[in-house]
């Protein structure tokens, strides 16, 4: 669900915004003043933003200025004056849309749409999910390349982390050492099976508790490895 920060004085018409959003299934948080406003911009976690030009205190242009400055998230600039608009306009702080009051709130409805549809577009890549496997306590981020063990992020070298996430992503089959080997190191590679055995024993000091006892990759005396779920 999207979040919205309407940041605007006159609480009817923060109401009146609040109400028509939520309806159209956004959540919706208000701020009455710019320093709260402000604040909420920068610490919280909102899709879009409606700023009210006129405000006490902090007002919207410093409140759009600062937000640029760290975020790209949308921002729609409401004001009671056209020539306001006209001037936010002419300094181009950043905001993504302009409207007077009095607007309709179906009319506002709309606009935030296309705003966090657009937006959705431009970050669509950069927002795809990491893809994670996580089984009991070990996490492994296949995306960003960084494992946890309880919490606790340890560093692999590639191929320990990629034989990791080889027998992590094909859990209860068992692989033979050479089956691992042709498929984690290229026919090319110097070395052979021990290399294998040598790369488990590793991976297994960094998210076994007890190497004796491994809870995560099990040896199949006579055939190989078997990631155990
Ligand atoms: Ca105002």
């Amino acid at each position: 669900m999207s979040k919205i920060l309407i940041v605007e004085d006159e609480e009817t018409i923060a109401d009146l915004e609040k109400d028509y959003l939520e309806l159209s299934g956004f959540q919706v948080e208000v701020a009455t003043d710019g320093e709260t406003g402000l604040k909420r911009a920068m610490e919280g976690d909102f899709d879009l933003f409606i700023l009210d030009l006129m405000l006490p205190g902090v007002d919207g242009f410093d409140i759009c200025r600062q937000i640029r400055s760290e975020k790209n998230t949308p921002i729609i600039m409401v004001s009671a004056k056209k020539d306001d608009i006209d001037k936010i306009r002419g300094l181009g702080l950043g905001a993504d849309d302009y409207m007077t009051k009095p607007f309709s709130p179906s009319e506002l409805v709309a606009r935030v749409k296309a705003h966090l549809a657009r937006y959705d577009r431009l970050t669509g890549s950069a927002r795809e999910v990491n893809k994670v496997i996580e089984i009991r306590g070990l996490k492994i981020d296949t995306t960003a390349r960084r494992v946890w063990v309880n919490g606790e992020e340890k560093n692999f070298t590639t191929k320990e982390f990629d034989l990791l996430t080889f027998l992590a992503g094909h859990p209860n089959h068992v692989y033979t050492k050479e089956e691992l080997f042709r498929e984690i190191w290229d026919m090319e590679s110097i070395g052979d099976i021990a290399t294998v055995t040598v790369h488990i024993k590793k991976i297994r000091e960094k998210i076994e508790m007890d190497t004796s006892n491994p809870q995560y990759i099990e040896t199949i005396w006579g055939v190989g490895y078997r990631f155990k779920v």
